[in-house]
């Protein structure tokens, strides 16, 4: 194996030795939280090493780059397929590919994005599961159904949850939020708290959904999320490392 996969194996040990720890404080089975290793900015050579780890979970946010990467990728891994979660912003044009590509939908945002994703997984005869994702923190150019204060979410409670039973295509499973950047991963526990109290109220209100998945967690506050109910981390960074987009440029400036 490939000094690559090495890296990747002991960075993906930790992770999980992490998960496992904050599941235990949490008094929760590790087997119920999924990780879902976000591959985006990522080579196939990384991808395969962490397939080669044992991963069967893959998120990506953008679906050009995903298509680019599953061509090479699907006769790899037919043998025993990776689920991919797309967790970006997907605009409703973009809905046709993202239905075809993908086997879960975090970032649903709007009815009219739901409307095509259930009209095109109709057509590819596949039922799509989803999760809405919601804005808890208010934050302007955050995605998601905004929910951050009681108006906002009477709002999405009851105009924008109850059309979303209709879909023959869909199923809703739960929600997804991105955490605010804070300087303290503490600091992110109020915004997944609301998230599984947000959840909680739809359980009771609109329960034609088990809303069994809270999609929350990230490199920098996934143990917090557990702790307050993550089903699914969402982790590039601490298994992968760096993003080549966030590294500062080399001494030389090799890359602009
Ligand atoms: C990039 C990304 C992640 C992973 O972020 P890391 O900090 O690398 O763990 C998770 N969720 C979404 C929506 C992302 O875009």
């Amino acid at each position: 194996m490939s000094e690559m996969y090495h890296t990747i194996r002991a960075n993906l040990n930790e992770v999980e030795r992490r998960i496992a720890w904050a599941c235990a404080r949490a008094g929760r089975n590790w087997r119920e939280v999924t990780l879902v290793a976000v591959t985006k900015e990522r080579t196939l050579g990384e991808i395969i090493a962490a397939y080669q780890c044992g991963l069967r979970h893959f998120g990506e946010n953008r679906i050009e780059e995903a298509e680019g990467k599953l061509v090479h990728l699907r006769p790899a891994f037919q043998q025993d397929p990776p689920l991919w979660h797309m967790i970006g912003r997907v605009q409703s044009r973009k809905a046709r590919p993202v239905a075809e590509a993908m086997d879960f939908v975090h970032s649903v945002d709007s009815l009219r994005l739901a409307t095509r994703l259930d009209r095109f997984a109709g057509e590819l005869g596949k039922r799509l599961p989803i999760l809405l994702e919601l804005n808890v923190s208010g934050e302007p150019t955050k995605a998601g159904y905004p929910a951050w204060d009681e108006a906002t979410l009477e709002a999405f409670l009851h105009q924008e949850v109850a059309p979303l039973a209709q879909f023959a295509h869909l199923e809703v499973r739960g929600l997804m939020t991105v955490a605010p950047i804070v300087p303290e991963p503490e600091g992110a526990r109020p915004f997944f708290r609301r998230l599984r109290e947000i959840r909680d109220l739809l359980r009771q209100e609109h329960p034609f959904s088990p809303w069994d998945h809270l999609s929350m967690g990230m490199t920098d506050d996934f143990e917090v999320a557990i702790e307050e109910g993550a089903t699914m981390v969402r982790i590039g960074r601490a298994i992968f490392g760096p993003r080549p987009s966030e590294q500062k440029p080399l001494e030389g400036g090799s890359k602009q």
